[in-house]
This record gives structure tokens, C-alpha cells and sequence, in this order.
């Protein structure tokens, strides 16, 4: 699987795949896919998975009783 390659102009607010953009000339940025979307279209299944919501899933996350106060 090839990876995207995909790359950004802000100046112009565009996608290219080249290293400089082919409207303004400038360097691109790449642009890396978010990790997670914010619609995330996996989520469903990913909740699924990690079975979001069962008991073994709710002992699994950070606490805020564990350490996470502020000096206050
Ligand atoms: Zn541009």
C-alpha cells in the first residue's frame, strides 16, 4: 500500500501531490491524515472492539482520582 503523499498549500488553501504548489509556487506542507476523524467513520467498529462501555473497558481508562489533581 502506497502511502499518501499528499501535500498542502495554505497561501492558496489547496491539496497537491507535488513538493511546491502549482498555483502559487510555494512549498507545501504535508499534509497527514488525521488519525482519527472527527466523524470518524471506524468509530463504530472501534468502540465495538475495544468494547466500549463493559466494565473491563471502564477500568481501562485514566482515573482522575489517580494523580491527575492540580496543586491547588
Ligand atoms: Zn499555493
Amino acid at each position: 500500500m502506497v502511502r499518501s503523499k499528499l501535500q498542502y498549500c495554505k497561501a492558496c488553501d489547496l491539496y497537491g501531490l507535488g513538493p511546491k504548489c502549482k498555483e502559487c509556487g510555494e512549498m507545501m506542507v504535508s499534509s497527514a491524515p488525521l488519525k482519527y476523524s472527527p466523524e470518524d467513520p471506524q468509530g463504530k467498529r472501534r468502540r465495538e472492539r475495544e468494547q466500549a462501555g463493559s466494565e473491563d473497558w471502564v477500568d481501562s481508562l485514566p482515573s482522575p482520582s489517580d494523580g491527575g489533581r492540580n496543586d491547588e
